[in-house]
């Protein structure tokens, strides 16, 4: 019998991507699962971005590139930063990376000693933990109360902080919640960091997806100093619908960069290089395609929020941004003899066929998360069928 490492025994699997496997069986199965645990937008990537990609493979860009990716895409997102952000970044301050997953999980293994520790907002996007455990270090949990939209306060930050702290993460908008920091609640919190003298990784890979009054700010606008201390992540999956490609970055200062580009030389080489060409037009390209986009998603939100709300025992929440739902249901849980959510959303596949992914995952057991980047109609099915589960078990 193979053994294992150490490292990777605890490691437990995604249980977004459990559960999509899950529905996908039942659907091999004859059953007509309709699937709401989706991480990625439901559109095609944009046709300009494909025939970019293309014509670099016709041309014979098939080789590899330099490991923190090609000079002319580092400088597109340089300037999409300063378009965006207002922020300058110079080119050894940008790596490229096979995925925003993958640019975090090269900075956890260039910053964190065994023992170190970082904060982590609940409820939490589900790599954030098992990526800091598997880099030696130790997730710190501070929790986002649902009265407080589920934000951290400055005061709660502050408590966890100690000599081992490395960093927070911020993920504004968030997955799962959807929920938007304001550029006042950033401010606060950049201050207990500059204060505790503690690093902000800022995740705002759903950054384009944002909805209503609020607009989405990077911790790293607000000061020299907090732009110092903060590492941005960023990438083209949800934004341009190219999760498959696989391009993410880093922004931050140039010593973190040059580490990062050094482990990358040694574990992907590069990432891939006709994506990278893509990803040059998705960003230098018209943007069009991204507005669509969120304006379908917000036109699913607005209705399917409104219908998921009347169902007995749920309340959720308006998120911001991202294409989640994060209900709480817990009452729905025990008014239909379930013990927890767990359970209510096994049955909820199992009687109702619909999947939909326990908060439990997220750090938030009472919660369930519910992805909108599938059809309306779908959408409206999937609520109909969770609505007629409830009413038929109380
Ligand atoms: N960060 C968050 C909060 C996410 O939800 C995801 C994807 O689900 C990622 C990062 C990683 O995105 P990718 O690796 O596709 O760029």
């Amino acid at each position: 019998k193979i053994q294992l490492a150490d490292r990777v025994r605890a490691l437990t699997p995604s249980s977004t991507l459990a559960i999509t496997a899950k529905a996908k069986e039942l659907k091999a199965q004859g059953k007509d699962v309709i699937g709401l645990g989706a991480g990625e937008p439901d559109f095609n990537t944009p046709q300009h971005i494909i025939e970019a990609a293309v014509k670099s493979m016709n041309e014979g860009y098939t080789k590899y590139t330099p490991s923190g990716g090609l000079p002319e895409l580092k400088k597109a997102i340089a300037a999409k930063l300063k378009a965006d952000q207002g922020l300058e970044y110079q080119l050894n301050e940008i790596i490229v990376t096979s995925g925003a997953k993958h640019a975090l999980y090269t900075l956890f293994q260039v910053l964190l000693n065994d023992g170190d520790e970082v904060i982590i907002p609940t409820p939490y996007w589900v790599s954030y933990p098992e990526q800091v455990k598997l880099a030696g270090g130790n997730p710190v949990y501070v929790e986002g109360l649902e009265q407080n939209n589920f934000k951290i306060t400055p005061a709660q930050l502050k408590e966890k902080v100690t000599e081992k702290t490395k960093a927070v993460i911020i993920n504004s908008p968030s997955n799962p919640t959807g929920m938007v920091y304001s550029k006042e609640e950033l401010q606060a919190l950049g201050e207990v960091c500059l204060e505790k003298g503690i690093l902000i990784i800022s995740d705002e890979i759903y950054e384009k997806l944002i909805y209503g009054e609020v607009e989405h700010i990077s911790i790293a606008q607000l000061s020299d100093e907090l732009k110092k201390q903060t590492i941005i992540i960023n990438g083209v999956s949800k934004s341009h619908s190219m999760t498959g490609w696989r391009i993410g970055y880093a922004a931050c200062d140039s010593a973190l960069i040059k580490a990062m580009t050094d482990l990358a030389s040694h574990s992907t080489s590069n990432p891939t290089t006709p994506a990278q060409y893509a990803t040059i037009a998705a960003y230098a390209g018209p943007q069009e395609e991204v507005e669509k986009m969120r304006s379908a998603f917000l036109e699913r939100l607005e209705i399917i929020h409104l219908k998921l709300n009347e169902i007995p025992g749920i309340s959720c929440l308006k998120p911001q941004g991202a294409f989640y739902l994060f209900p709480n249901a817990k009452t729905a849980a025990t008014m239909t003899g379930c013990k927890d959510v767990d359970e209510f959303c096994n049955m909820l596949l199992t009687e109702a066929n619909v999947a939909v992914v326990p908060g439990s995952g997220f750090g938030a057991p009472d919660f369930m998360r519910l992805s909108y980047a599938i059809s309306l109609s779908q959408l409206e099915e999937a609520i109909r069928r969770i609505h007629q589960f409830v009413n038929k078990r109380v």
